[in-house]
């Protein structure tokens, strides 16, 4: 079993889709999003419904998901992220807030690992999973040997002997079933590890390998949609930095 791993696509359209066509030649099995389809960018509705249209999808809940959904789990966000939430939650219609309305903190679909958006060690508090403390935690809460997770937009792999390191594009991870393994996905639709390509990761249960791939989408159309929208010009502004 082949599975596609995404995580926070952010209403990105353009980046979204050139992962779609560019994942196309792994033949996944299923598809997995770890959330934060909306804010930020221009089209939150038509990400989430691109994404409802796709065979074998499944996804978890993310925090801007739950905003765009909840006011009171806006309060922490600054500004520029409220700003995003208010857009998408004015673009959103029915279908795609009932579907983000359904979705579930954490999957298990089998093959030994679980996604989450944020860590496993209390999905619902948003945890950033940066340093090995955090990472700690997360490997003490995890059934699995392995889990994905995204929230922090940089791809990074973590071990529980404690080490950490950057997920660079066109690397690949070859899994150790006796040492549980922590997998930050990178974003779609808006990365901060200063490559400004979109990321996607390509798990193969059967070959116990993670591989993580990116690549280059129509950033200047993403821009010009932000900038149409009314939003933030500082969120069209990091597109084309990746930071
Ligand atoms: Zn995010």
């Amino acid at each position: 079993m082949k599975y596609l791993i995404i995580s926070d696509i952010h209403s990105n359209l353009e980046a979204f889709e050139a992962v779609i066509e560019d994942s196309a030649s792994h033949k996944c099995d299923a598809i997995l999003c770890l959330g934060d389809f909306v804010g930020y960018a221009a089209n939150p509705n038509e990400c989430v419904h691109r994404f409802l249209g796709l065979p074998n999808a499944t996804a978890v809940l993310g925090n801007h998901d739950a905003a765009v959904l909840k006011p009171s789990e806006r309060e922490l966000f600054n500004p520029v992220a409220k700003a995003g939430v208010a857009y998408s939650e004015e673009q959103l219609d029915e279908e795609g807030a009932k579907f983000l309305r359904q979705l579930p903190f954490t999957r298990h679909p089998g093959d030994g690992f679980m996604v989450v958006h944020a860590s496993p060690s209390r999905p619902e508090s948003w945890i950033y999973v940066i340093e090995p403390l955090e990472a700690a935690d997360a490997f003490h809460a995890m059934d699995e040997p392995l889990a994905f997770i995204g929230h922090t937009h940089f791809p990074a792999v973590y071990t529980a002997t404690g080490t950490v390191r950057p997920f660079a594009g066109g690397e690949m991870v070859r899994l150790d079933s006796e040492i549980k393994c922590l997998i930050n996905v990178g974003s779609v639709g808006q990365p901060r590890d200063g490559d400004a390509r979109a990321a996607y990761v390509v798990y193969d249960a059967d070959q116990g390998t993670v591989n993580i791939f990116r690549v280059e989408y129509d950033i200047n159309t993403t821009v010009q949609k932000i900038l149409d929208a009314g939003l933030p010009p500082m969120l069209a502004d990091r597109l084309s930095r990746g930071y």
